[in-house]
């Protein structure tokens, strides 16, 4: 069995709904969720947008491989009717990042975990700090705690409640 951390994020669509239904999908899918931050409204992070995105982390159990979990986790997105336009940094309904697998630490073409460049977004160190503060970077060797400590990201995250998670 195997801990993992997924980063979930989404702007598109009834955020509420899909929030609801990707933890379905993800348990029945790839296993049991051990943990889950709260949901965090945050500004899209590199590129212009009008719509907030959502982001949440959890730690789930699973018996996939990484490459699995990549082809699982992105025929999720699938579902939440996810296209592609070739930019980086796009409006989606759901987004799902490997954060954390283990403590490994690998590198290939469509896969490198742990997920490129989550130190610098507080969108992932804030709900990550929630669940795993003392989860260490593997590369990094810093704790969740302390890399949100060192993070200069300036965007403002609401922690949402569960009044206006139904605005
Ligand atoms: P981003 O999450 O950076 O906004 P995308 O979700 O569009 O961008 O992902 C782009 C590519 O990142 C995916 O096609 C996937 O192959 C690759 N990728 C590399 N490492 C990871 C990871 N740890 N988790 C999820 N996707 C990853
Ligand atoms: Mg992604």
């Amino acid at each position: 069995m195997h801990k993992v951390y997924l980063g979930l994020g989404g702007n598109l669509g009834n955020k509420h709904n899909n929030f609801e239904k990707v933890l379905h999908i993800i348990e029945k899918v790839l296993g049991n969720i051990t943990k889950a931050s709260s949901i965090y409204e945050s500004p899209p992070w590199g590129f212009e947008s009008e719509n907030n995105f959502w982001n949440q982390v959890l730690e789930i159990e699973t018996e996939l491989t990484p490459f699995e979990l990549l082809s699982s986790t992105q025929e999720i997105e699938k579902q939440f009717g996810r296209k592609k336009s070739g930019f980086k940094y796009e409006s989606r309904e759901m987004d799902i990042d490997i954060l954390y697998y283990d403590d490994i630490f690998m590198e290939s073409e469509t896969l490198t975990i742990p997920h490129p460049k989550m130190e610098l977004r507080k969108f992932v160190l804030v709900p990550l700090n929630e669940i795993a503060p003392d989860f260490k970077h593997p590369l990094l060797r810093f704790t969740s705690f302390q890399m949100l400590e060192n993070c200069k990201d300036t965007s403002i995250i609401f922690k949402l409640d569960n009044t206006n998670r139904y605005q």
